[in-house]
């Protein structure tokens, strides 16, 4: 059977005495070991980026720079290759494969240009004779924990920043597609990065507790589920660790009356039920301003909804493929009987779902409830599968309100034709991210992504000028140099050989 081994120093590290099984969620069944590694593995790694780091940092930035810019090109090149490897593991079709390769793709592009944003601050004649500047230096060796649903995107989130700064990376990716990792550490060492620098070791809790205890890790930046993210941020911070931890989500989506209801069902489609509804900034719920609007809006989307195809992660018409395992597929399908029991009406059901032939695999049809209610557990928690739940609101207020007062901050989106209600949405709102007449707001490479509340824990957001500070250091310079000549006239003294 196919083993997924660590990438330490360049090639494949030390053997392993445990392994977690990596499913096949298009049919069931186990398609390959993954190796799960101990201290012994992470002191290996951090050996090689210790001998490795300090070359790397001292390069100039254009030379770094460089490696990026071979790397994008090598991405693009495998960009089939790196889908087909992603859909494999994950489930998701191969339109969000390359969708989740590209977006990380453009995190590498942002990075191209580091020269520019690693420029420091410069005051010239700050008292007699003083100057002072800054410098933005690398923190040593960093290291990122990542989940299952961007097996790609996310690792080059952290992994494209940190070493494009200068610093050492090592990557813990989630246990359950961990081979594309592994591919972008051999394309980060064939653009030209030396060994050492972008590692990936494979493991669970256990080696995720030994990265937060590790001495030598100066940051850790992580991003999966809250409970997980919480206990991170306090380990990591407690052992004197720069810490950011990304956690779940429970997105909002608001529907204005005046808004576009065929723009909205399209959009919801997509981003309620697209990749299975494993993505953070999907949008699970549904909250119609007005019966009127509710009405209308059900009206268009049960059609839409039961038009979805869903299929394996290859057929080309399929809106979106199974989830990641059968336990998850078990534990969606317990949050949806978990609604019914609440009292939700259950309009759409897409439990019992069964695809000929892949009658093993972990799909489940779209799900849609109207009249879930805020006190309802489904709701306040995050169910992360294709469910998507109706929650109405009176009004304006009401509707700002829910996702204000929930327990996760990551997104929320708000559709009207009115300006002014979308404004105030923005300004009020007590999320991070927010869309207007966009379902799935994710900022480009050169702003920075990050939510709020139990979303994420810590001070930055990934990527972008956020990244860049999280990955660096400021070391502030008050440098003074005083006229030298004898006489004080200023007249330069020059030194004479002999
Ligand atoms: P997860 O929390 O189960 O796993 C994330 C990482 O933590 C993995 O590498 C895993 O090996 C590790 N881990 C798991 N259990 C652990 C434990 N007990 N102690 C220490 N480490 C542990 O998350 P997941 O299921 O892989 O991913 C889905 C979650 O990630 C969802 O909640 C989703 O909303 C969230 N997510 C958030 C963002 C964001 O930017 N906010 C982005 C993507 C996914």
């Amino acid at each position: 059977m196919r083993q997924v081994d660590h990438f330490i120093h360049g090639g494949a590290g030390a053997a392993g005495t445990r392994f977690a099984d990596i499913m096949d969620p298009n049919n069931g069944g186990v398609q390959a070991q993954v190796v799960l590694g101990d201290q012994s593995v992470l002191d290996a790694a951090v050996a090689a980026a210790q001998a490795a780091q300090p070359a790397w940092a001292a390069m100039n930035p254009q030379r770094r720079a460089r490696v990026m810019f071979d790397f994008k090109a090598l991405i693009e090149k495998h960009m089939d290759e790196l889908a087909h490897m992603l859909s494999a593991e994950h489930g998701k079709v191969i339109a969000d494969s390359k969708g989740d390769i590209q977006r990380g793709l453009e995190v590498v592009e942002f990075c191209c240009g580091l020269p520019h944003v690693l420029k420091g601050e410069y005051t010239h004649g700050a008292g007699p004779g003083i100057d002072v500047w800054s410098m933005r230096q690398p923190l040593g060796i960093g290291a990122g924990i990542t989940p299952f649903n961007f097996p790609a995107m996310i690792p080059l989130w952290m992994g494209a920043v940190a070493t494009s700064v200068g610093n050492a990376f090592i990557l813990k990716p989630s246990e359950r597609d961990p081979s594309v990792p592994n591919r972008l550490a051999e394309l980060f060492l064939e653009a030209g990065m030396p060994a050492g620098i972008f590692q990936v070791v494979h493991g669970d809790k256990e080696m995720v507790d030994a990265i937060l205890d590790h001495p030598a890790i100066s940051a850790v930046s992580f991003v999966g589920s809250s409970d997980i993210a919480h206990y991170v941020y306090n380990r990591g911070v407690a052992a004197g660790k720069r810490v950011q931890a990304m956690g779940g989500a429970k997105n909002h989506g608001i529907v204005m009356p005046d808004a576009d209801l065929d723009q909205v069902v399209n959009d919801l489609t997509g981003a309620a039920f697209g990749s299975a509804g494993e993505r953070c900034m999907a949008l699970p719920v549904v909250v119609p301003v007005g019966d009127d609007t509710a009405e209308r809006l059900k009206a268009k989307l049960i059609p839409a909804i039961e038009a979805l195809r869903v299929g394996i992660s290859t057929d080309a018409d399929a809106h979106y493929g199974p989830v990641v395992t059968a336990q998850h597929k078990a534990k969606v399908e317990g949050w949806i009987q978990t609604c019914v029991d609440e009292g939700g009406e259950l309009v759409v059901d897409g439990r019992g779902f069964k695809l000929q032939g892949h009658e093993e695999g972990y799909f489940i049809g779209p799900t849609l409830f109207d009249h879930v209610t805020t006190d309802m557990e489904s709701y306040k928690e995050e169910i992360f599968g294709p469910v998507l739940q109706m929650v109405r609101a009176a009004n304006f207020e009401e509707a700002l309100a829910l996702p204000s007062k929930h327990q996760y901050g990551n997104g929320v989106a708000i559709f009207t034709r009115n300006g002014h209600a979308a404004r105030e949405f923005a300004a009020r709102v007590n999320v991070g991210m927010v869309g207007i007449n966009v379902p799935i707001p994710v900022p480009v490479a050169y702003h920075s992504f990050g939510g709020w509340k139990r979303s994420g824990f810590g001070d930055t957001d990934q990527y972008g000028m956020e990244g860049i500070k999280f990955w660096t250091k400021v070391k502030k310079i008050t440098a003074r140099w005083p006229d030298g000549s004898p006489d004080g006239t200023n007249a330069f003294i020059i030194p004479t050989m002999g």
